[in-house]
């Protein structure tokens, strides 16, 4: 028996610490050994009911009594494991969008772990951490097509597309309000807040302009402070409401005593269409010059079409991210198509001076280490985002990037649209399903979203329910135009397209076929 607390410092040496994690690894291995799709999607109700038993108890006499770190191991691995899903093991859950880790970066992610740096302040000389965050940036901005490195002088990882939402109002709010102030007024959001900084800029509202804005920005707008009624709904159509209307847009920036935030929908996440098209981006951009708005592009997912080759098969959805780079502040999520592990966003700004008004941490002189060498090029990660000590989340993207450099990820996105498309050409095409938004829509349309239901309403009403209780493929349920959907997300690098969409096709006939049996 190992001791029952082998870590405490009395007891616990570098010898045994590193026995115990080899021997962990290994063991992990063998609990999740079966990778090639053949896990249910969706953990036993057995083994979530046993999971959720074998959770400590506050009315056991050995509450927070120490276990030991071997028979912890074994409890992780015996109860816990079995009751996780497989979004992360099989390249069937289209559910929300997850994406997956690819094996380099589920490597380099045990490496962060196991070296536990904290990139928060540059100090040269002390760890590389915060040059190679810089490197995976720099790898991003050329892998998406966004111009010089220098056009994207703040730059940095979040936990998700929600904390660089946040970051993008907050820099929004920041920037809208200073350009109102009287010229040598220094009554800024971040030194004054923001009831005062508006009352001396005059103005009365700051309206968040949008289509189909993801839930996560009515989220940013609460937390900054603007609330989630700034965010205004202007859609070109009912029929596509995704895409965002331009005129009444104008109309909405010229409103008196009201400034405004435009977020432009990269990837709307029912449709997974997008809010723009290939003239858009620069109407929007000299219309934001004119009135003093703020762009925002949230590509938490739609972003990577740019990574796409500019073939004729991708030329509609190159249209639909043509210009983005005009934008002022991009998100763009690292846990979904990137398939690096969670938790990782990606948040870009053009401009050099607002972030860091937002985000320096004052006054705490132990931590500006990279100011006092000066002329440093790469900025302390603190005084560029949220947090002040940061997980190391930036070296599986940089795992990733340097694995399958451009052509590989290029590879890799193809994939999954040409699945995606796959899956819509057949649901077009059935007797039993219909096509969502529009059957009429062009597949080159698609990118990596599809949305659909079923013909019959009482198959429609169980649709989500049916597919999924196959444990064999997991989708997400929806509610489109008022009616239940379902929704396809292939955002997975094990996406084999032959394989995947014979296993799709079968899967919805059958699911439709014991529809009308019963
Ligand atoms: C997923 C998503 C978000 C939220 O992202 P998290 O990474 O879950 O925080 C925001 N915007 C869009 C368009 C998304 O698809």
């Amino acid at each position: 028996m190992a001791p029952a607390k082998p870590f405490e410092t009395s007891q616990g040496n570098d010898a045994s610490a590193g026995d115990f994690l080899a021997d962990a690894y290994h063991r992990l291995r063998q609990a999740v050994p079966s990778r090639d799709n053949k896990r249910p999607v969706l953990p036993p109700s057995a083994a979530l009911t046993s999971a959720v038993s074998a959770l400590p108890r506050t009315d056991d006499p050995n509450f927070l009594a120490a276990r030991g770190a071997e028979a912890t191991l074994s409890h992780l691995l015996e109860d816990i494991v079995p009751a996780l899903n497989s979004q992360g093991l099989s390249g069937r859950y289209y559910g929300f969008v997850t994406g997956g880790a690819l094996p380099i970066a589920e490597a380099a992610d045990n490496i962060v772990s196991a070296l536990d740096q904290n990139v928060q302040v540059h100090i040269p000389g002390h760890s590389a951490s915060p040059a190679v965050e810089d490197a995976a940036l720099t790898m991003l901005i050329a892998l998406l097509d966004l111009g010089k490195v220098t056009d994207w002088p703040r730059r940095t990882f979040t936990t998700g597309a929600t904390a660089s939402n946040i970051m993008a109002l907050a820099c929004g709010r920041e920037a809208v309000i200073a350009r109102r102030l009287p010229d040598d007024s220094g009554d800024t959001v971040a030194e004054v807040g923001l009831l005062a900084a508006s009352r001396a800029a005059g103005i009365k509202q700051i309206q968040i302009l949008t289509s189909s804005g993801h839930s996560s920005l009515s989220k940013a707008a609460s937390i900054v402070g603007l609330g989630h009624r700034a965010v205004k709904e202007l859609p070109a159509s009912t029929e596509e409401p995704w895409r965002l209307n331009i005129d009444a847009l104008e109309e909405m920036l010229a409103r008196e005593g009201v400034a405004s935030i435009i977020a432009i929908s990269a990837g709307e996440v029912n449709t997974g269409r997008f809010a723009t098209n290939v003239l858009d981006m620069p109407k929007l951009r000299s219309l934001a010059d004119r009135y003093g708005a703020w762009i925002h592009v949230d590509g938490a997912f739609g972003i990577f079409a740019r990574a796409l080759p500019k073939a004729d098969e991708f030329l509609h959805l190159h249209g639909n991210v043509a210009g983005l780079e005009l934008a002022d502040s991009i998100t763009a999520d690292g846990h979904k198509l990137l398939n690096v592990p969670y938790d990782t966003g990606i948040f870009f700004c053009r401009n050099a001076s607002i972030p860091n008004q937002v985000f320096m941490n004052p006054n705490a002189a132990y931590l500006t280490a990279s100011a006092a060498v000066g002329g440093a090029t790469i900025q302390s990660p603190l005084n560029v985002g949220i947090e002040n000590s940061r997980r190391f989340r930036a070296l599986p993207v940089y795992a990733v990037l340097l694995s399958e450099g451009r052509e590989g990820m290029a590879a890799m996105f193809i994939r999954m649209v040409t699945l995606a498309r796959g899956i819509a050409q057949f649901i077009r095409d059935s007797e039993q399903y219909e096509w969502l938004p529009s059957e009429e829509a062009s597949l080159e349309s698609t990118f990596i979203i599809v949305l659909f239901k079923a013909k019959d309403p009482a198959l429609n009403d169980e649709l989500v329910a049916r597919i999924n209780e196959t444990q064999k493929m997991f989708v997400s349920g929806t509610v489109w135009n008022g009616q239940k959907a379902a929704r396809i997300a292939v955002s997975s690098w094990r996406v084999d397209v032959d394989r995947d969409l014979e296993f799709v096709k079968e899967l919805l006939s059958s699911v439709a076929a014991g529809a009308s049996r019963s």
